[in-house]
């Protein structure tokens, strides 16, 4: 997708930190974070949100949730501490970023609802 920041970070037209990768998942520093440690699980595949996720993506599905726990593995504080992950769908769900992904969240307590 040519006007996606993601795919942007994917083909390294746009820059960031990045934490780790597998085939499937790019996992990144948020650029603008909520918390003292804020990442982003981003699949390679341009899907622009949840409803869009199909039954040939269920290995891409594993992926994200094993790079969490791998995100988990490297960074001690998440397991000692706790964390939350989100995935925005929408307008209302507050999605800014048209490709799907799932935040990881950390180094604070937080509140629940979400605003
Ligand atoms: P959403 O609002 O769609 O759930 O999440 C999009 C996330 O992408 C936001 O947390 C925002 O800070 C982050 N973001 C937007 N542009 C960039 C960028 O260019 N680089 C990085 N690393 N994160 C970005
Ligand atoms: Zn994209």
């Amino acid at each position: 997708m040519d006007d996606c920041i993601f795919c942007k970070i994917l083909s390294n037209l746009s820059p960031a930190d990045k934490i780790l990768e597998s085939d499937r998942v790019l996992v990144i520093e948020d650029k603008y974070p909520q918390a003292p440690k804020h990442y982003l699980v981003i699949p390679k595949k341009h899907i622009s949100d949840m409803l869009s996720v199909g039954e040939e993506d269920r290995q891409l599905v594993w992926e994200m949730f094993n790079a969490v726990r791998e995100v988990v593995r490297k960074k001690k504080s998440l397991g000692e501490q706790g964390f939350r992950t989100v995935i925005n769908n929408g307008v209302y769900g507050g999605q800014t970023v048209d490709h799907l992904h799932m935040h990881i969240l950390c180094g604070r307590p937080m509140s629940w609802p979400p605003g």
